[in-house]
């Protein structure tokens, strides 16, 4: 597994994050590139206006994580561990295409949903908490914790990943 970026501010972030997806078999083969960029001003991602102030996206495009400069580095080192890991989960749902995880046990549940499960999967659900209590609140981070025990058996005992 290998976690490739583009400056030197991002080292000690991708360092926390590589330490712990190593250990995940499943992301073995994968290679997973983040670009920092100063601002999402001149990036077309996904054809919307609504990730100009995001931190970080994951860009369909070119199946990379991008991160915005002028916006990410306000948040404390948890949550940044959190958004980064967050968009490589997204990078990993479309490199697997993990259309049968995501339509006959997670019809229900949105691909951000998804995402934050494999956040949660490899180690990182202290970090996100950290975030989602700012972005989505504690329900959602009550929710994330009863899901997981849940949706981890799902995946674990029919799935087998
Ligand atoms: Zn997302």
């Amino acid at each position: 597994m290998v976690i490739s970026f583009n400056d030197s501010s991002l080292n000690s972030i991708c360092a926390k994050i590589k330490a712990k997806l190593e250990k995940q078999n499943e992301l073995d083969e994968h290679v997973f590139n983040i670009e920092l960029l100063n601002d999402f001003n001149s990036v077309s991602i996904n054809n919307s206006e609504f990730y100009r102030n995001e931190p970080a996206v994951h860009q369909k495009s070119s199946n990379k994580v991008i991160v915005n400069k002028s916006i990410f580095f306000y948040y404390n080192i948890e949550q940044q561990i959190a958004i980064i890991t967050h968009e490589i989960a997204h990078t990993y749902i479309c490199k697997t295409n993990q259309k049968k995880l995501k339509n006959s046990y997670f019809g229900v549940l949105s691909e951000e949903y998804l995402a934050d499960y494999f956040v949660c999967k490899w180690g990182f659900i202290k970090e996100l908490k950290a975030e989602r209590m700012q972005s989505y609140g504690n329900e959602y981070c009550k929710c994330l914790e009863k899901c997981r025990m849940l949706v981890n058996i799902l995946i674990v005992s029919v799935l087998g990943i």
